[in-house]
């Protein structure tokens, strides 16, 4: 129903003439048509459909066109469409209840912003202003966002043309797959990366260092799972020079690794925690950091010095209420954690097991990395054009795939489901037969 092929022609025509695109040059671009989605599945204005594994950026956890949270935006929307973040909002108070009620013990207040970059850019100014000290430690192999400080927190190429923000500084987090560290082993692993932030702490002078930032499982950068005692380990670092620790948990929060938050798979409190994507599945844009209490008390006396016309938007909050609750009632977190133990991350082994181009496969969850290989021995990883091949011969075959670097993230929404993977990994495994012949 509504069907009309013409409106992909005049999207595609409309988006070419006055859409400038992120992270990308404009000439060569063409990006593809969605025009409508319902729970895994997104279609175009031909009724063209794909099964979307990248859950669009990692974050419609609860897929596409969830009827009680359309219900409640356009409930909210018809009560009050906005409001200023200085009043108090009954949506905006449930919605931070929810966020606070799947914290650590010691959360109690949340400051929301439009999205996950503008979280860190908070969280970072909390930690400064709580700790007087300015400089940020984080991981080269990090995305935290496209703003001032988020941006040049960040550890990927995006960073360097952007590099305008002062006091950051970086450090190699652990991954035994292409180990820095010359490790063979998880164990090894986690002792040399926490070595090694040890000395870059030492280096920067522990009294400068406000905080050191940390994606809990780094998302982007290839879903790099934390091995033992690494997060622990760092959190004990911290504690050792009065530095905070700020989990990043904005792709892997709220049901992404089968957890409310992916620090609940750790034996690690941070001191404050940023979230945006999952939280609400992007249906209205929001972010934010969850503050510990003592940070918190630090802006009981002293003037919060930082604010957003859109903070706490109701739209966004009766969407964060509505999606938490939701994912409650209809155990979509467990969902998750299923899937990736019983159905997703056995399927994507036994792919590994038949195809030579894959190096490794990691992750948990809905949250899963396949590496792409021209070798199993050297570890080389495959070109862009050969990634740029995989991804179009996915959507062919109606599968849309996430994909970075030399590798495929395999990121459904967490309410996939068994037959869903079925389908895919039989695309995934058509695919990777063609892509074998090619290394
Ligand atoms: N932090 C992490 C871990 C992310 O993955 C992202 C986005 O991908 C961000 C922060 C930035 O979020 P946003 O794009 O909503 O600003």
């Amino acid at each position: 129903t509504g069907l009309d092929p013409t409106l992909d022609a005049r999207t595609h025509d409309l988006d070419r003439a006055h859409v400038f695109h992120s992270w990308s040059a404009q000439g060569a671009l063409n990006p593809l048509v969605i025009a409508g989605g319902s729970g895994t599945r997104l279609w175009d204005h031909a009724g063209r459909t794909y099964l979307d594994f990248s859950s669009q950026l990692v974050n419609t956890n609860i897929g596409h066109g969830h009827p009680a949270v359309v219900a409640a935006i356009a409930e909210q929307a018809a009560r009050l469409a906005t409001v200023a973040p200085s009043t108090a909002n009954l949506q905006r108070g449930e919605a931070a209840a929810r966020i606070v009620a799947r914290a650590p013990e010691g959360f109690h207040k949340v400051f929301f912003t439009n999205g996950g970059a503008d979280a860190i850019e908070n969280a970072v100014r909390m930690a400064r202003l709580h700790t007087g000290r300015d400089k940020v430690l984080s991981a080269y192999r990090s995305y935290h966002g496209n703003t001032g400080a988020a941006i040049v927190a960040t550890g990927d190429w995006r960073r360097m043309p952007n590099e305008y923000a002062r006091g950051h500084a970086h450090f190699f987090g652990p991954y035994l797959y292409r180990s820095e560290f010359w490790s063979t082993t998880p164990e090894q692993e986690s002792e040399r990366a926490l070595h090694h932030l040890r000395r870059v702490i030492e280096a920067e002078g522990p009294a400068t260092i406000a905080a050191v930032l940390l994606e809990t499982v780094p998302g982007t950068a290839g879903v790099l799972m934390p091995p033992p005692g690494y997060l622990e380990g760092v959190r004990a670092l911290c504690d050792q020079h009065g530095i905070l620790l700020i989990l990043d948990e904005v792709m892997a929060g709220f049901g992404r690794t089968g957890h409310w938050f992916a620090l609940d798979a750790y034996d690690v409190v941070p001191d404050l925690i940023t979230f945006a994507k999952g939280v609400n599945s992007g249906y209205v844009p929001v972010g934010g950091v969850v503050i510990s209490d003592p940070i918190a008390a630090t802006f009981d006396e002293r003037v919060f010095p930082g604010g957003l016309t859109y903070s706490g938007h109701p739209l966004a909050a009766a969407s964060i209420v509505a999606t938490l609750d939701a994912m409650a009632a209809e155990g979509v977190v467990e969902n998750a954690a299923r899937i990736g133990r019983d159905v997703l991350g056995p399927a994507l082994h036994e792919l590994a097991d038949r195809h030579p181009i894959i190096g490794e496969v990691r992750g948990t969850g809905v949250f899963w990395a396949v590496e792409l290989v021209t070798d199993r021995a050297t570890r080389e990883p495959v070109s862009a054009a050969l990634i740029g091949r995989a991804k179009t011969a996915l959507l062919e075959r109606g599968l849309l795939p996430f994909a970075a670097d030399n590798r495929i993230h395999v990121v459904p929404p967490c309410i996939v489901s068994d037959d869903d993977v079925a389908e895919a990994v039989g695309i995934y495994d058509e695919v990777l037969t063609l892509l074998d012949k090619e290394i």
